[in-house]
Parts: structure tokens; C-alpha cells; sequence
């Protein structure tokens, strides 16, 4: 028999629809794909630049397991500059990616049966990720009244003795939403006084719309600092999804921890993304400004035209560059004599019949919603939204 911890994990439901969306085109099908979690856009010249010059100079070789001293002491910078966030290098570990950060963040803090609260609408990998390191997911439902974000009273209610880690994740995915100073600050209490890890998934940081402003849960206090683990990478900002860069912040033990496991699983992160990364954070932001422009503007028409489709709502997203599109005034019709039981069929129909492919929001712990990507082009996103129109239109 195979593992049974491998066997009780799921596959990814955002890489399969991204996968099977490039597949059918591929075979020449004319597809609209609003499932990906990746920036359209291609990695900004300097930063290429920066990894051509590593190949050349012969940067090519094993680095520290945690990232060279160089990106480490950049990082620093980063975290002081943007989120008022002091660490020394011995605390930052660079890994494959923040889904990589992520992992080892919880390996470095999980016993078996601890158990993680996970605010639902969720990111479709933190409860495979806390299986994966023998802890329980415990969901804690976010209510629509209030914008789909937990509050810590509901926390509080999730507690038990067994309660290690809370995993939150702000700008979210899939809700676009961001918690503001007050929530974090409530939640931040919360933790402190029952001595819970936060693992502070802000991936999305720089993604944020209208007057929006991030904040990073450890700048609070000392006590939360030494509970977070501050989780970001580049893939998002930067437009570096294949690159592979994520990094964690956190106590110099658990970095230690975190280090340790790194140099048994992964040896280091790639030595020429790292040098990539290091020019994406110290040179100039400028790509990150133009990037977000061209999201905002298809977020704003995106928002407008699902809000105009009779059945269909969304909460307006400040952050990230995703749409939440809630079902629940469709669920029930029937699409060509069959009854749309649930986000799945909507999804699955939408995409046999018009070519459309979404993420259901069964995987995100949101089973009457559906989650679209406004990361795709302006034309994609028109037709796209057309052919959505036609097919609610057709429901009975
Ligand atoms: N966290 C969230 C919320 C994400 O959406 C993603 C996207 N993949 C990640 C982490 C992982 O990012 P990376 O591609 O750097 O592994
Ligand atoms: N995070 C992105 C998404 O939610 C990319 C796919 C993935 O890693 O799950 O679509």
C-alpha cells in the first residue's frame, strides 16, 4: 500500500483547470482561461538581465540551503522598507517558491494532531499543506455579511487545547479581500493572548486596489513578531511564477528549524532566480506600478459586468487579481435540461459548452462560489465575460 498520508492528499483543483485549459488549447480549442494565478505578464527585461549575468559570471553553483547572504540582507531591506519589519539574516530562509515557504513553515511548527485554524473562503493548498505536516485543519467560516473575513471573535470560538498555528492570508486568495489595521489588530490579540502561531501568507501584498494599505500582522508587537512566520516571495509582484523564489521571516530558531529541513529536501533555491531576486527587490519598482494599472482597469470592468448578470454577485476585490463571483442566485437552474447542483457543474458546463474555464469554489472551502482571474488581457477577459453572460442567460 502507498502512503497514506500521500493518498489522502488532493491535487492542486487552480493547476488542474489552469493545466486543462492550456491543454484544450493546445489541441487548437478556442478557450478563455480565467483560472490562472499568474501574472500575464512577462518578467520584467532587468530582472531577465540579472539571471542572464548569473549564468555568465558562473553563478551556477550550490548556495546556502537558505539563500545566498546577498538576497537575505536585500530581503531585510524589503521587510524594513515596506512592512516597518526588522530581521537580521540569520531569520530569513529563501526557498522554492512561497508554496515551499509555506510548507516548511509548517513542518518547522507542526506536531502531529496540532491543529491549524484556516479562514474559509481558503487558498486551495493550506489544508493539503497542514495534512501534509500531520496537523488538523480546523476551518473557520467567514460570514458574506462580513466580506468574506474571518473576525478574531470567530477565532476565539475556534480555539481548543490542540490549537498551534492560525493561517492567514491578506490580500486573499480567492476573495480579493484585505484585512484592514483594526481586524489584524484584533486578531493579533487574539493570538498573543493564547500564544498562537500566525503564519502570514502576504503573497499578494503589493496587489491592492482603491485605498486599500497592507499591513503585516508581526509589526504590531514584539510578542506577535515572535509568533508570525511572515511568508512572501516574488512570484506575483514580479511576475516571476517559474522562477521559484519565496522566502520566510521569522525567529532565528524556527528559521534555524526551517533551514535544517530545507538542506535535507531541497538543498538550496536556484542560485540564478536567486540573483534574479535580488534585482526584482533593490532596483526599481516601477514594473510593479504598470502591472497593477492594467490589473485595476480589467478588475473595475470585471466587477461591473459580473455585478450586471442577473444571478451572479462579487464582492468587489481591493487586492489581488482575482474575483470571487458567488452562485447561489443560479445554483438550482438547469442548464440543458440538467440541474446545476453546485459550483462544480456550473464550472464544468461553462467549460464544455462555451469554452470558458473558472475555478470552482469547492476547493477554496466555498462551495456556491467561483473564482475568475483578471490576470489575462483585456480581450481575453471581454470575450471571456460574453460568452459567461450567454451562458447564465441560458439557464432555466
Ligand atoms: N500563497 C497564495 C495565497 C497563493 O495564491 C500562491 C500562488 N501560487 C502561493 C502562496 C504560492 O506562491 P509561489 O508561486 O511563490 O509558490
Ligand atoms: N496560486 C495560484 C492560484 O491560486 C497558482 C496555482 C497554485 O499554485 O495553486 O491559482
Amino acid at each position: 500500500m502507498l502512503s497514506k498520508k500521500g493518498m489522502g492528499v488532493s491535487p492542486s483543483p487552480t493547476m488542474l483547470i489552469d493545466a486543462k485549459a492550456k491543454e484544450m488549447i493546445s489541441q487548437g480549442l478556442d478557450v478563455i482561461g480565467f483560472g490562472a494565478g499568474e501574472p500575464d505578464f512577462d518578467t520584467p527585461s532587468h530582472i531577465q538581465e540579472a539571471a542572464i549575468k548569473a549564468i555568465n559570471e558562473g553563478h551556477t553553483r550550490y548556495t546556502p540551503a537558505a539563500g545566498t547572504l546577498e538576497l537575505k540582507q536585500a530581503i531585510c531591506r524589503k521587510l524594513k522598507t515596506d512592512n516597518a519589519l526588522e530581521y537580521d539574516p540569520s531569520q530569513i530562509v529563501v526557498s522554492n517558491g512561497a508554496k515551499h515557504s509555506l510548507f516548511n513553515s509548517l513542518a518547522a511548527l507542526l506536531n502531529p494532531g496540532d491543529e491549524v485554524l484556516i479562514p474559509a473562503p481558503y487558498w486551495v493548498s493550506y489544508p493539503e499543506l497542514v495534512k501534509l505536516n500531520d496537523g488538523i485543519p480546523v476551518i473557520v467560516k467567514a460570514s458574506k455579511d462580513n466580506n468574506l473575513k474571518v473576525t478574531a471573535g470567530d477565532l476565539k470560538n475556534a480555539l481548543s487545547a490542540k490549537t498551534k498555528a492560525l493561517l492567514l492570508n491578506s490580500p486573499s486568495n480567492p476573495t480579493g479581500q484585505v484585512y484592514s489595521k483594526d481586524e489584524l489588530k484584533a486578531i493579533c490579540d487574539v493570538c498573543c493572548e493564547h500564544n498562537i502561531y500566525v503564519v502570514s501568507d502576504e503573497i499578494y501584498e503589493k496587489l491592492l486596489y482603491d485605498e486599500a494599505i497592507h499591513y503585516s500582522i508581526a509589526s504590531f508587537n514584539e510578542k506577535i513578531k515572535e509568533l508570525t512566520i511572515v511568508v512572501n516571495g516574488v512570484s506575483k509582484s514580479y511576475a516571476m511564477t517559474g522562477w521559484r523564489i519565496g522566502y520566510t521571516a521569522s525567529t532565528a530558531e524556527i528559521a534555524k528549524v526551517m533551514a535544517a529541513i530545507q538542506s535535507h529536501t531541497a538543498s538550496n533555491p536556484n542560485s540564478i532566480a536567486q540573483k534574479a531576486t535580488l534585482a526584482a527587490l533593490d532596483e526599481s519598482q516601477k514594473c510593479v506600478g504598470e502591472m497593477l494599472v492594467a490589473f485595476d482597469e480589467r478588475r473595475k470592468y470585471m466587477c461591473e459586468r459580473i455585478k450586471n448578470i442577473p444571478g451572479l454577485d462579487a464582492l468587489t476585490p481591493r487586492g489581488t487579481f482575482y474575483l470571487f463571483v458567488d452562485l447561489s442566485g443560479v445554483i438550482g437552474k438547469s442548464f440543458q435540461g440538467k440541474t446545476l447542483e453546485g459550483c462544480d457543474d456550473f464550472a464544468g458546463q461553462l467549460l464544455e459548452s462555451r469554452k470558458v474555464a473558472i475555478v470552482p469554489g469547492s476547493g477554496f472551502g466555498a462551495p456556491n462560489y467561483v473564482r475568475l482571474s483578471f490576470a489575462t488581457s483585456m480581450d481575453n477577459i471581454i470575450k471571456g465575460l460574453d460568452r459567461l453572460e450567454a451562458f447564465v442567460n441560458d439557464l432555466q
